[in-house]
């Protein structure tokens, strides 16, 4: 076949690509011995929270941490309902239920994104928090949500795992809540070798928490101030994440020209672009149409790798049905509707435009252009 094999992800690529510009910072973190906390980390920290236009930067072990040490740090577990979607993935609700939070999922608009209205619809007394997931890259619409949750006295956090870089308005995701939190997992548009996240807030105070809870609530090395636990970013992680914040703008720019030129391909065809929008950063680029699966057994017999993220909605999964997860009324016929009809594309920095050109023309041919 003359036609290039196009994979789905390539984080391996990705990091030949820097192989030489890891190893050596690599290899002194190794030699120096250091391996907790230190310079690396608070240069990655402040490193991070520049780029987000945010006062303070947390480092944590992953998104996941983010999301229940957030929960934890503002005082919300163990307690109320938390509002957040069904069309993400788990970690957003497991961090809830982690931390006690009851989990009250609404449905999303044609965006893909929460729905402000069902937010508004579903609010109860025993509701505390509402938790907007930035998916895919795209901003939630968080002027609005951060309107509804100060005139009803909750709190808003912004899972950011797929939205490092992402702006509304010109302004980085990660402060219009009260937390922004972050993966850093290896598939994300940032990826560590290894699992990783980040806080971000405004509030010094909230960070100390975080900083609190995330090394065993030691305030010094011999004195505990509250019951933590151990959910530290690497020194080495450190390392390797500061070289690669060297390069995570270009990524982004390039992830956007690739996801402009997908919409130019594809556009006229018998199928749902993805919402776009200046601030969008395309963690994933995500086609809906009837027929998904069998566009996607076409496009692999073809060469091109695919997902789904996610076929099966949270409140769907196995784990949700023994009854701690609620569903806001009426159900979430948009999400699963989505569900059966989403498809991710292959989108990554090291893809060509031909690549692109390549899947378009795969799609456009199964579909019946
Ligand atoms: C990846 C992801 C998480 C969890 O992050 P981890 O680093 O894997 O723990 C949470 N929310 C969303 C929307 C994600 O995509």
């Amino acid at each position: 076949m003359s036609d290039p094999y196009v994979p789905f992800a390539h984080v391996d690529a990705e990091n030949q690509e820097l192989l030489a510009d890891l190893i050596g910072p690599l290899a002194q973190g190794i030699a120096s011995g250091r391996f907790i906390g230190g310079d690396d980390v608070a240069e990655f920290e402040a490193r991070f929270a520049r780029l987000h236009g945010t006062a303070h930067a947390v480092a944590v072990g992953s998104g996941t941490d983010a999301l229940r040490l957030s929960v934890r740090a503002l005082g919300l577990s163990g307690r109320g309902t938390g509002i957040t979607v069904a069309n993400t993935f788990l970690a957003t609700v497991g961090a809830l239920v982690s931390e006690g939070v009851r989990p009250l999922l609404v449905d999303v608009g044609d965006d893909e994104n929460i729905d402000v209205a069902a937010v508004e619809k579903a609010i109860t007394p025993d509701t505390t928090l509402v938790v907007a997931v930035h998916l895919r890259g795209l901003p939630a619409a968080v002027h609005a949500l951060r309107d509804l949750c100060a005139e009803r006295g909750l709190t808003l956090i912004e899972d950011c795992a797929q939205a490092v870089l992402a702006t509304v308005g010109g302004v980085p995701v990660g402060g219009f809540g009260a937390a922004g939190c972050f993966s850093l997992h290896p598939l994300k548009n940032l990826g560590a070798c290894g699992d990783a996240g980040v806080v971000t807030t405004d509030d010094a105070g909230l960070a100390e928490e975080v900083r609190l809870l995330r090394g065993h609530g030691l305030r010094d090395r011999d004195t505990a101030v509250r019951w933590g636990e151990n959910s530290r970013l690497d020194a080495l992680q450190a390392r390797l994440l500061n070289v690669k914040l060297d390069h995570v703008e270009a990524w982004t720019r390039r992830r956007r020209d690739l996801a402009l030129l997908y919409d130019e391909e594809l556009s006229g065809l018998p199928l749902t672009l993805p919402a776009g929008g200046e601030g969008h950063v395309y963690h994933r680029y995500v086609i809906q149409l009837d027929g998904r699966d069998a566009l996607r057994e076409r496009l692999r017999a073809a060469g091109v790798g695919t997902a789904v993220h996610y076929p099966v909605p949270v409140h769907r999964q196995p784990a949700a049905l023994d009854g701690s997860v609620d569903v806001a009324d009426g159900g979430l016929p948009t999400t699963e509707r989505q569900a059966e009809r989403m498809l991710s594309l292959p989108l990554h920095p090291l893809l060509r435009e031909d690549q692109i050109r390549y899947v378009a023309r795969r799609v456009a041919e199964s579909v019946g252009r």
